[in-house]
């Protein structure tokens, strides 16, 4: 960690780890890829909900986009359900531990780089205005060019 660098993001933003259990196995996974990639989290209220289903089937069509931008997309469902065929990590928060570890609402998009510091909260509320893929694909961009361990160098 170096101090004059963490001055590029806010550093009483960062969210400690959420490790929560998959819902697919049941083995607890990590929430955040801390040092890997970038971290986009989908906190819904389950596959049982049409609205948050139709958002994740409209991620899983970029996932490869995501992927190229060392994204890591985690499906956050607040209830029990399955059913659906995601290429993501789909994990369960029944007693909203990422809600309140993140100060999120659900349903709602969480984009956190991979030094752990928290990009951007979107409240998509009862609405279900979600971030829409391609900002997500932006945002990713945005993100895995931002090194900085090449800050302030000349290329
Ligand atoms: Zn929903």
């Amino acid at each position: 960690m170096n101090g004059d660098r963490s001055a590029l993001v806010n550093p009483s933003d960062r969210m400690g780890q959420v490790v929560l259990p998959s819902l697919i196995d049941g083995k607890p996974q990590e929430v955040i890829s801390y040092g890997k990639c970038s971290s986009v989290i989908a906190s819904i209220h389950g596959l049982s909900c049409a609205a948050c289903r139709r958002y994740l089937e409209e991620l899983a069509a970029r996932a490869r986009e995501f992927a190229e931008w060392e994204g890591r997309v985690v499906i956050v469902s607040a209830e029990r359900s399955g059913g659906l065929e995601i290429p993501f990590a789909l994990l369960l928060d029944s007693d909203g531990q990422l809600k309140r570890a993140a100060r999120i609402g659900i349903p709602s998009i969480l984009i956190v780089d991979r030094w752990g510091s928290v990009q951007l909260r979107h409240e998509a509320r009862e609405a279900h205005d979600f971030l829409a893929p391609s900002e997500i694909e932006d945002w990713l961009r945005y993100l895995a060019i931002q090194c900085p361990e090449c800050q302030g160098e000349v290329f």
